[in-house]
């Protein structure tokens, strides 16, 4: 049963095939089992969901339908879950219980999904690894050696390891689609304002979105359908009408014009994730796709832009976990000054505290015109360039990594190291516009991912291109092997 995907499980339930109390019981000792290898759950939610299944149950005996009706699903830890600890991967708030549900929570709940669980995600969606975890690194299902990606590790390997069909996870700067790439799972981050930030904590505010984690394009539009729409609790979120995802997967790709930018065949990309890449182009071309070499002249500014901009929003967000409000507080201090020092000094980790002080220096008075303004125009000039880029084509094709997933530690003592391998899906993030990242085949047995970017609002676009390939490839079905 754990083989299941969401539309599977859908149809299974409809025809009364098994109930979605017996799925989820199956999942749940599937991750009691398996799960102590990944350590991709900070919590699990047993008692919820049993009640979750039977609730859907009923509501299905009562003749109600949908795709998400008593679908197993897990959460990324940063959305916030009534009286369920919302962690953050930190251990700032391993206390801390919301006490409210996020957008995206209670309209997942209200659809009728059934929550597993709160996955392990890098402390404060900051990294791309799941190493810099309060609850301890996530390992890859394809190799318990190397890193699953992050920063929503926790969802990409439970989903890759069949733990779950589907998880939600948050994308800032790659984190959906960087860790499906290297997890051999469908990612996508929406655009940014369609799915609601009420209730997720923020890490880059203007930046941040959630948004799904599935094996297949078909069970992202399911779930993706469950979490988009206009939200009036965030002010950035837009009323848009949200389309049928679903319906829109299987239009025809004939005349579909994809563009290829030439900045991303750079020294740095691995030259096997390059033929991967040209490979998945022959394969959309098979299906009437027309190819178009494009260029997006500003690419190789993305990295710093997005290194002082996030860092700028983060240190400025992170600033209410004072030891005051809320999480963690230090022992017996001295002083005001002793309390906030050491309750952000102890309750942070490392990561977080250089993420914090880099954008606390962008921003300071000296400083704000030379990097946080800089970085804000360069972020102009890079949303400029898709803008000419879509007048000429329908979708953006290329690699999602420079390269597959590395061993775990890797590059614990390098973290610019870490920050360029964001360098193929940052510049979603600065323009605000939709990513999809698609299984394309494997390097030394490692998953390798093929990202499509959109204009805005065209997340159906990127469903249907990837659906399409999905019908005509087989890489998205291949199971980690002990999973
Ligand atoms: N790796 C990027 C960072 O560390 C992106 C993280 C994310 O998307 N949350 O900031």
């Amino acid at each position: 049963m754990h083989q299941l995907t969401l539309a599977e499980i859908a149809r299974g339930l409809a025809d009364k095939k098994f109930s979605s109390e017996e799925l989820t019981k199956v999942l749940l000792a599937r991750i009691a089992q398996l799960d102590p290898q990944l350590n991709s759950f900070i919590s699990l939610t047993e008692d919820l969901a049993l009640q979750q299944a039977k609730a859907a149950d009923a509501r299905r005996a009562n003749g109600e339908s949908g795709a998400l009706l008593g679908a197993p699903i897990a959460h990324k830890d940063l959305f916030c879950t009534q009286g369920i600890r919302t962690s953050c991967g930190s251990k700032m708030l391993d206390n801390f219980k919301a006490p409210y549900d996020a957008t995206v929570v209670a309209k997942l709940a209200a659809a009728g999904a059934v929550t597993l669980g709160k996955t392990n995600m890098d402390e404060f969606a900051m990294g791309s690894a799941n190493e810099s975890s309060y609850y301890g690194a996530v390992k890859n299902p394809w190799n318990l050696e190397y890193v699953p990606g992050g920063s929503s590790g926790g969802s990409a390997a439970a989903v890759a390891a069949r733990l779950l069909p589907a998880a939600t996870g948050t994308d800032t700067g790659g984190s959906i689609r960087q860790p499906a790439a290297l997890t051999n799972l469908t990612g996508l981050k929406p655009t940014y304002g369609r799915v609601s930030r009420w209730g997720m904590i923020a890490y880059a505010s203007s930046l941040d979105q959630g948004g799904p984690l599935a094996r297949t394009a078909e069970d992202c539009a399911i779930l993706l359908q469950g979490m988009a729409g206009f939200d009036p609790q965030d002010s950035t979120s837009i009323d848009e009408p949200v389309p049928d995802y679903s319906a829109g997967l299987n239009g025809s790709l004939q005349g579909l014009r994809i563009g290829v930018p030439k900045e991303y065949f750079s020294a740095g990309l691995d030259p096997r994730i390059a033929d991967l890449v040209m490979a998945s182009v022959e394969e959309l071309k098979k299906l009437g796709a027309v190819i178009k070499e494009i260029s997006l002249p500003n690419m190789q500014h993305a990295i710093p832009a997005y290194y002082v901009i996030a860092p700028a929003e983060a240190s400025s967000n992170l600033s209410r976990f004072d030891g005051v409000r809320f999480g963690y507080r230090c022992e017996d201090p001295k002083n005001l000054e002793d309390l906030y020092k050491r309750s952000r000094g102890e309750g942070f980790g490392p990561e977080v505290q250089r993420r914090i002080m880099v954008g606390a220096y962008a921003l300071s008075a000296g400083y704000y015109d030379a990097y946080y303004l800089k970085a804000q125009k360069i972020r102009r000039l890079i949303k400029n360039d898709f803008m000419a880029a879509f007048n000429e084509v329908d979708i953006i094709l290329g690699p999602t990594t420079p390269n597959p997933a590395w061993k775990l530690g890797a590059k614990n003592n390098d973290p610019v190291a870490a920050y360029l391998e964001d360098v193929y899906t940052i510049t979603a993030n600065l323009a605000g516009l939709p990513g999809l990242s698609m299984p394309a085949g494997f390097v030394d047995g490692l998953p390798v991912g093929v990202q499509l970017l959109a204009p805005y609002f065209q997340e159906g676009r990127l469903l249907n291109v990837a659906h399409q390939y999905q019908q005509n490839t087989d890489w998205h079905t291949r199971t980690p092997t002990g999973f």
